[in-house]
């Protein structure tokens, strides 16, 4: 997006699989707007409480400070005037609503930043990210490495049987894999990594 004229607005989607690097990315280009002294606001949802509250922090620790929102309206609701670039982190969970709050957003002349889980732990296409790749000006697919094969992954492998389509969580409940290796049964994941998840929180109470 190098060449923009006048104030115009625009949406820019950052989507992959967890361990991709997405929070990484968005991140990059928030500081990246922030050393141009552009005013930034950052959101996520509040369900998303890993690692620490008020802040995005991606997987490798890099964090950036964030305001917390329940609902996209809420997005509306804590924007100031004379803020030019928002970002949005983990936009899955913020239900349809975030599709029209990006593009309130972009026609009010900001440019908006917004990453988010493209598929769900069977491999389904995650609402409501495909309408924002759809309306998007800029997409960024980012593929993660197969824990398994490390060939490029596309897909979030769920290590635990649910079939909630959301179990927050980092580390040892979920793993980068390839569309070969993809298990979208949890229950039939989650029985065959039954005896690796037990020795990995062994480890982790462990202290290490
Ligand atoms: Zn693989």
């Amino acid at each position: 997006m190098d060449i923009v004229k006048g104030n115009m607005g625009w949406i820019e989607v950052v989507v992959g699989p967890m361990f991709s690097g997405k929070s990484e990315e968005l991140i990059r280009r928030l500081r990246r707007a922030e050393i141009a002294r552009q005013r930034v606001q950052i959101f996520k949802p509040s369900i998303d409480s890993r690692y620490a509250a008020n802040e995005i922090v991606s997987h490798n620790g890099l964090g950036i400070p964030s305001d917390n929102v329940t609902k996209a309206s809420e997005i509306i609701e804590k924007m100031q005037p004379r803020t030019e670039v928002v970002g949005i982190d983990e936009a899955q969970f913020l239900g349809d609503e975030v599709v029209d709050v990006c593009t309130k957003l972009a026609n009010l002349g900001k440019r908006v930043i917004v990453a988010g889980l493209d598929t769900d732990f069977r491999g389904r296409p995650f609402e409501p990210m495909p309408r924002l790749l759809a309306i998007a000006e800029e997409i960024t697919k980012l593929l993660a490495i197969c824990v398994r094969c490390g060939n490029p992954a596309v897909h979030t492998q769920r290590l635990v049987e649910s079939e909630e389509l959301i179990v927050v969580g980092a580390g040892s409940a979920y793993e980068a894999r390839c569309r070969r290796c993809f298990e979208p049964n949890p229950a039939l994941a989650a029985r065959e990594a039954g005896p690796l998840l037990l020795r990995n929180r062994a480890a982790n109470a462990g202290g290490k």
